[in-house]
């Protein structure tokens, strides 16, 4: 297990004291119970969501009271299922219509990740190959993508569902249906598949809903991984790509174009417009960060790694309030002016919930599980925030907010293996590694592979140079952003103010944590602060701000093409 102590350690802390353990799940599965969501609406998506966000915070933290909550949680949910094999919240005349078949795939997640994670439960086993044979019957000869929303992308976002099915029960019925869907295209407008082969861009890929759509690819990925036989090959990889390369925003996340910040939009290039709508759903981020983890565990893609990192760090850490109790759907809006973050608002009156509440949690819960993996010859290390993974290493130290990550080696038994370090993109020449204190050479945005006997008691230090860095905006060379390392920096109405353009010769300092926030650089008179505390109060005169007018007002409406990575160019 590994145990965060840094910025999202403490950050899952306060989820899982103040959203996850006072929550009611007999709430959530009412519902199911009573069938009664006859409104076509998402409660049904709720109880998946959030115990598969438990189930990962359990992991991360060991907290017993969490375990027995999602224990008591599935029996419940089980005891819903009707002999048909049915788990709905849809009463039998609207099933298969409006989110149904949505809400039964967070159902079916949240129990497979129960056999997966907490204990391969047989009776659960069987509800699921039950549920999921009954859906099938159900759906009989027509196509998934022709139900529900966002045409097709929504239904046929459960691939990933029949995927680990099929490896939990080994029945070959659910792959075989899995690969169905996968060749139907997944959406009624065209193959995204075929499309993302094609470097079709993401905003114009099926009706450009992005988690669903993103949620569709992740299927797809499992299934190459579990399929002896790979479907369309290079689009997992592309659409990694055409989401960083189209959509993703400085802070690690995107969407936009509509007032819930859920549309592709080719957001990387108009984060700093006021026109694109609100920004930025949270489901968006938790679904990135669970893309960026497939590459990981498909091609061991660097790039993924230092993508994940800031998605934690801003994106991630930054959608919750300070307190941990409550998540923001949109994020601040626009970027490019002061705006507050907002907190989510109940979605069905009364019930309480919001899908980004719901899946909020699961995307800083998946820190501990990214930032040390499992490699080919022995473990990757991908985030440096103080943590301990037992009987394998320590890091100490200030990162991300000061300078120094400490490894400690604590193999109880000296072994050969290979540890497979994540440098970043803005790694420079400045920046220092030293194993037992001997300096060692490092290339940015690379693995440093150090393949040795470990013994415990040795020793890797990083010496990372976070002087702040101006960045220009992708297609918008009259705004710019300022960032320490990983981490976006903002003004805020909790600072005192910078006045932008920055004079030439201006010098960012440190300064001590201030005013709740955790990195706070002095420049020019004023202070700008780490992303994630900025507006974390969610309170309307909490404002932050990311992007600045540069000195050259010069704009440019929209991005044509867009930077495809060398290997991928033909
Ligand atoms: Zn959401």
């Amino acid at each position: 297990m590994v145990r965060l102590n840094g910025p999202c350690g403490n950050m899952l802390d306060k989820i899982i004291e103040n959203r996850l353990l006072p929550l009611e799940m007999g709430h959530l599965s009412e519902p199911f119970r009573l069938r009664n969501e006859d409104d076509g609406r998402w409660r049904c998506e709720f109880w998946g969501k959030i115990v598969r966000s438990m189930i990962l915070a359990w992991r991360g933290s060991g907290n017993a009271e969490l375990l027995s909550k999602i224990r008591a949680a599935v029996k419940d949910i089980l005891s819903t299922q009707t002999p048909d094999g049915c788990i709905s919240s849809y009463p039998a005349e609207k099933q298969l219509e409006a989110w149904d078949i949505w809400g039964r795939k967070y159902v079916m997640l949240g129990l497979l990740r129960y056999v997966r994670d907490v204990e391969r439960d047989e009776t659960v086993i069987s509800g699921l190959c039950r549920m999921a044979d009954h859906l099938i019957g159900q759906v009989g000869g027509r196509e998934l993508k022709t139900f529900g929303y966002h045409g097709g992308l929504a239904a046929c976002s459960i691939i990933n569902a029949f995927v680990q099915l099929y490896e939990v029960s080994g029945e070959s019925r659910f792959l075989s249906y899995a690969e169905k869907i996968i060749r139907s295209g997944c959406s009624v407008r065209h193959n995204i598949f075929e499309a993302a082969e094609k470097l079709t861009p993401p905003s114009q890929t099926g009706n450009a809903k992005s988690y669903e759509m993103m949620s569709c690819f992740e299927g797809l990925a499992e299934y190459n991984l579990a399929a002896d036989t790979p479907l369309y090959p290079a689009a997992v990889s592309n659409f990694y790509y055409l989401m960083r390369n189209h959509e993703i925003m400085i802070t690690g996340t995107a969407g936009g174009h509509d007032c819930c910040g859920e549309l592709n939009f080719n957001g990387r290039y108009c984060q700093t417009r006021t026109d694109s709508g609100m920004l930025g759903e949270t489901c968006i981020t938790a679904t990135w960060l669970h893309y960026c983890e497939h590459q990981l565990l498909t091609n061991g893609n660097i790039q993924a790694a230092n993508d994940a990192e800031i998605t934690f760090l801003n994106a991630a850490i930054g959608a919750v309030r300070e307190d941990g109790a409550w998540f923001c759907h949109i994020n601040p809006t626009p970027l490019c002016a002061p705006a507050p973050k907002i907190p989510a608002r109940e979605q069905q009156a009364g019930y309480g919930e919001d899908c980004c509440v719901a899946q909020g949690p699961e995307a800083v819960a998946l820190a501990p599980f990214l930032a040390v993996m499992a490699s080919p010859r022995g473990y990757a290390v991908n985030l440096y925030e103080p943590l301990e993974v037992r009987d394998l290493l320590e890091i100490s130290g200030s990162y991300p907010y000061g300078p120094s990550a400490r490894i400690t080696m604590k193999n109880p038994v000296p072994a050969v293996f290979e540890l497979d370090f994540r440098i970043p993109e803005w790694w420079n020449e400045r920046c220092t590694l030293k194993v037992n204190g001997e300096s060692i050479s490092a290339e940015p945005a690379s693995w440093r592979k150090i393949s040795r006997q470990w013994r415990s008691g040795d020793i890797v230090e990083f010496g990372f140079d976070l002087t702040v860095r101006q960045i220009e905006a992708p297609g918008d060379p009259s705004s710019v952003a300022f960032v320490s390392g990983s981490i976006v920096l903002a003004g805020s109405s909790r600072l005192p103010e910078c006045r932008f353009p920055l004079p030439e010769d201006a010098v960012f300092s440190d300064h001590p944590p201030f005013n709740g926030f955790k990195c706070v650089k002095a420049v020019s008179g004023g202070m700008l602060g780490d992303y994630a505390s900025a507006g974390s109060r969610f309170l309307e005169d909490d404002l932050l701000q990311v992007w600045f007018p540069h000195e050259t007002p010069v704009r440019i409406p929209y991005a044509r093409g867009f930077d495809i990575p060398p290997q991928l160019r033909s």
